[in-house]
C-alpha cells in the first residue's frame, strides 16, 4: 500500500538541489585541487562492502558497528552469492584499507597517499548536521610513521578550511592516545578510577566499562561528563616513543600556524586510532553540531586484516556540516557561470539543426541551453531572457535550410544575421569582448539595432 511518506527521502537523508550546486561543486573542485597540490591520489571504492571490513576495522564495541551499520542484501530470495549480506560504508578509511591490501599497493613507493569523496551511511538518530546518508571527503596517507606526516594531514585539512573561508571558526582539538604499549596502562588506571563510581555512571557507560573504558572519555552524559574531569588524563601514562611523536606533531603544527588546543578526552569513537587523535571543532558551537572533520593515526589497522604492521595517519570532513558553516559563515562561493547562449528553434527542421549546433558550440566550451518543448519566438526569447544568458541563436526553417543563423545579443537588443560556420568564432569574440571594446566597435561600426 503506498502512503504520503512513501514520496519523501527517507528520514535522515536530502536531496541536493540545482541551487546549491554551486556549494557543492566549489567544496569538491577546491578538495580536489588540494589533494592533488599534496600529492594524493583520487580512490572509489564500493558503497558497500563484506561486514567483517567494518566489524574488523572499527571495532566490536564501537557505536558505529553496534548500532548504525545498515544492511543490505537482495531484495530476492534466490540468492546463491556467497556473502549475501554487506554493510552499507559507515566511514571511509576501512573500504580503503581493503583496497589498498586487494590492489597490492604495499608495493608500491610508500607512503601511499590516497583520498576519497563520496556518500557514507549511519543510522543515526537524524537532527541538524547529523544525517543517515552524508558526503564525508577522506584523506588517508599510508605506509608512513613520521609524525610530521600527522601534522601534515592536519595542515592539509586547515588549508581547505582556509581556502573554504572558514578556518577562523574552527580550531584543532588535538590529544594523544598512546599506544600498544603504553595504553594498556592507561587504561588500567581508567578502570581503577572509575570502578568504584559504576553505579554513577550512565547505563551505556556501565556496560563499556569492561570492553573498552576509553570510550567513557567519549560520553556526553551529565553526569558522565562531570566525573570524566577528575579521570587520569592519558598524556600522563604516554610512553616515551608515544610522548616524543607528540611533541614533533606538536611543534610542527606551531610552526605551521596551525590552531589546536590539547584535549586530553580527545579519543574518538573508532577501536583503531594510535597516538595522534585529532578534530576540526566549530568554536562557537551553540548547537553543538559536533565537529567538521577528524581524523588520527591508525598504525594498527591493517594488522587487523591479517597484513603486515604498517603506519598510516588520515582524517576527513564531513561535507555537509562543512557546508553548513560555509553558509552560517556567508563564506564566498563562485557562482557558477551562468548559460552564454541560448539556442531558439522555429519549427522542426530547425530543432534538429539547431541540436547539432549546440553539440557543436558545447565542444568549443560555450554554456549551451535550449528549450525543444517550446515552440513560439516569444517564449524562447523570455526564457533565454529569465536565464541571463548573453547572446540568443535563432534558427527558423529559412536559416535551417541556407546554413545561416540569427545571432542576438539580448543584452543590447540587437540582431544580426550570420553563417552557421562563423558563428563559433563570433561568439568567442563577441563573448570576450570587454564592455569598453565593444562600446568602441558599436561606435565606429554601428549595430544593426532592429
Ligand atoms: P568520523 O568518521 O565519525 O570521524 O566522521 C568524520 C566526519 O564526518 C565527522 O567529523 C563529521 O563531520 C562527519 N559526520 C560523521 N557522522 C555524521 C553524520 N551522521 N551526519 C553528518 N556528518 C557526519
Amino acid at each position: 500500500m503506498s502512503s504520503k511518506n512513501d514520496w519523501r527521502a527517507p528520514r535522515g537523508t536530502h536531496d541536493i538541489l540545482p541551487q546549491d550546486e554551486s556549494l557543492w561543486r566549489y567544496f569538491y573542485e577546491t578538495v580536489e585541487w588540494r589533494a592533488s597540490g599534496f600529492g594524493f591520489g583520487r580512490i572509489e571504492t564500493p558503497l558497500f562492502e563484506a561486514p567483517e571490513v567494518f566489524t574488523r576495522a572499527l571495532g566490536e564495541t564501537t557505536d558505529i558497528v553496534q548500532k548504525e551499520m545498515f544492511e543490505v542484501r537482495r531484495a530476492t530470495a534466490e540468492d546463491s552469492d556467497e556473502t549475501s549480506s554487506y554493510i552499507l560504508r559507515p566511514e571511509g578509511t576501512a573500504g580503503v584499507m581493503r583496497a589498498y591490501l586487494e590492489n597490492g599497493m604495499q608495493v608500491w613507493p610508500q607512503p601511499v597517499k590516497l583520498w576519497q569523496y563520496g556518500p557514507m551511511f549511519r543510522a543515526d538518530r537524524p537532527q541538524k548536521g547529523r544525517y543517515r546518508q552524508f558526503w564525508y571527503a577522506g584523506f588517508e596517507v599510508i605506509g608512513d610513521a613520521d609524525p610530521t606526516t600527522d601534522a601534515m594531514a592536519i595542515f592539509l585539512g586547515w588549508q581547505i578550511l582556509g581556502d573554504l573561508g572558514v578556518r577562523d571558526a574552527v580550531v584543532v582539538d588535538i590529544n594523544s592516545i598512546g599506544d600498544a604499549v603504553c595504553r594498556p596502562k592507561y587504561k588500567k588506571a581508567l578502570l581503577e578510577y572509575y570502578e568504584p563510581l559504576k553505579d554513577k555512571l550512565c547505563a551505556t557507560c556501565q556496560t563499556r566499562l569492561d570492553k573498552n573504558p576509553l570510550r567513557l572519555l567519549d560520553c556526553k552524559e551529565e553526569d558522565c561528563e562531570k566525573l570524566k574531569k577528575h579521570a587520569p588524563q592519558v598524556v600522563d601514562f604516554l610512553c616515551q616513543n608515544c610522548r616524543e611523536h607528540f611533541r614533533i606533531v606538536l611543534e610542527t603544527l606551531d610552526e605551521l600556524g596551525v590552531r589546536y588546543e590539547l584535549t586530553s578526552t580527545l579519543i574518538r569513537g573508532l577501536d583503531y586510532y594510535t597516538r595522534t587523535t585529532f578534530e576540526f571543532r566549530i568554536e562557537d558551537d551553540e548547537r553543538r553540531q559536533g565537529s567538521v572533520g577528524g581524523g588520527g593515526r591508525y598504525d594498527g589497522l591493517l594488522e587487523q586484516f591479517g597484513a603486515k604492521s604498517t603506519p598510516a595517519v588520515g582524517f576527513a570532513f564531513g561535507v555537509d556540516r562543512v557546508l553548513e558553516l560555509m553558509q552560517e559563515k556567508r563564506a564566498p562561493v563562485p557562482p557558477l557561470p551562468a548559460p552564454d547562449i541560448f539556442v531558439v528553434q522555429l519549427g522542426d527542421r530547425a530543432k534538429r539543426a539547431s541540436f547539432n549546433l549546440i553539440a557543436q558550440l558545447t565542444d568549443e566550451g560555450f554554456n549551451v541551453t535550449i528549450q525543444p518543448g517550446k515552440d513560439s519566438l516569444k517564449a524562447q526569447l523570455r526564457l533565454a531572457d529569465r536565464g541571463g544568458v548573453r547572446f540568443a541563436v535563432i534558427i527558423g526553417q529559412r536559416e535551417a535550410l541556407d546554413g545561416t543563423a540569427i545571432l542576438r545579443n539580448m543584452n543590447e537588443n540587437t540582431q544580426e544575421t550570420v553563417d552557421q560556420s562563423d558563428l563559433v568564432d563570433l561568439l568567442k569574440k563577441r563573448l570576450a569582448e570587454p564592455f569598453e571594446q565593444r562600446e568602441r566597435r558599436i561606435a565606429e561600426e554601428g549595430e544593426d539595432v532592429n
